[in-house]
């Protein structure tokens, strides 16, 4: 298999801050429209790992190819454009704007015609935030205000924010915490869902949300992959045991 057929294809990858390896020669590729997990204890490195593929900590050495092309000399925002997404642990929607706003504004401006004037409620628009509305389920919520959603409906809303812009990669460090177990059943079939289409990273701790979503679980311990596989077979890992799931 060549390189080309990967969505993310990350080699030897190193980023130290102050002499201490946080990432430490990791190789890791990610298929297209794969729904990966990374697990592993607080420190291994996860949400580091994210922050380098966006580009929010640039690389200390190592390559990181999303579509077969190089992203670690680039910017934040021109990853943005070639279609990466993340969405970080604390949600960052506009709570006294409505639910439809806020997917609203995160629809690309460069992608209207009408966005270069600042307006952009065409029916492109409109219909793009009902599709995505759908996604999220929030699609009976598009008129209230979005700091009175519930904490997982928040955290759905951000996911929709991103999936506004279509990203062919998303990225999404530990999406349920906080939620009730309701929320995080529908959010396991948010994500089912969502990954149609495109490849997903999730970082997640609670193991029977990983059970219920995973296709492949990537165990991440001090910067490295200590274990790689189905579910049950890194469950199984007593090196994964060892560090990870004996605690
Ligand atoms: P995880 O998400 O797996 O819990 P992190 O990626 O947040 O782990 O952190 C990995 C290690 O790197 C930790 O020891 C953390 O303190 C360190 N680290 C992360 N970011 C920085 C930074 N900007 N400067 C210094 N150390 C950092
Ligand atoms: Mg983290």
């Amino acid at each position: 298999m060549s390189n080309t057929d990967f969505a993310v294809a990350i080699e030897d990858l190193t980023v130290s801050f102050d002499g201490f390896k946080a990432i430490d020669s990791l190789t890791l590729y990610i298929d297209k429209n794969e729904l990966r997990v990374i697990i592993g204890p607080n420190g291994a490195g996860k949400t580091t790992l994210l922050d380098l593929i966006c580009g929010k900590t640039k690389a200390s050495s190592g390559s990181i190819k999303f579509r077969n092309e190089e992203l670690t000399g680039l910017d934040e925002h021109i990853r943005v454009r070639r279609g990466i997404g993340r969405k970080f642990q604390t949600p960052s929607i506009y709570e006294n704007l409505s639910v439809f706003q806020n997917l609203e504004v995160s629809y690309p401006a460069g992608r209207s015609v009408f966005g270069a004037l600042g307006f952009k409620r065409t029916d492109e628009v409109k219909a793009r935030v009902q599709v995505v509305a759908e996604e999220i389920g929030l699609a009976d919520a598009l008129e209230m205000e979005s700091g009175l959603l519930s904490h997982g409906q928040k955290q759905w809303l951000e996911i929709g924010m991103l999936l506004m812009q279509e990203p062919e990669l998303l990225m999404l460090d530990e999406p349920i915490a906080g939620m009730s177990a309701r929320e995080r059943e529908l959010t396991a079939e948010l994500l089912k869902r969502i990954c149609k289409g495109r490849s997903v990273i999730v970082i997640e701790h609670d193991m029977e949300f990983v059970k219920q979503i995973a296709h492949k679980v990537t165990v991440m311990h001090q910067g490295k992959i200590l274990a790689e596989g189905s579910m049950e077979a890194v469950q199984a890992d007593p090196k994964v045991i060892d560090v990870y799931l004996g605690h």
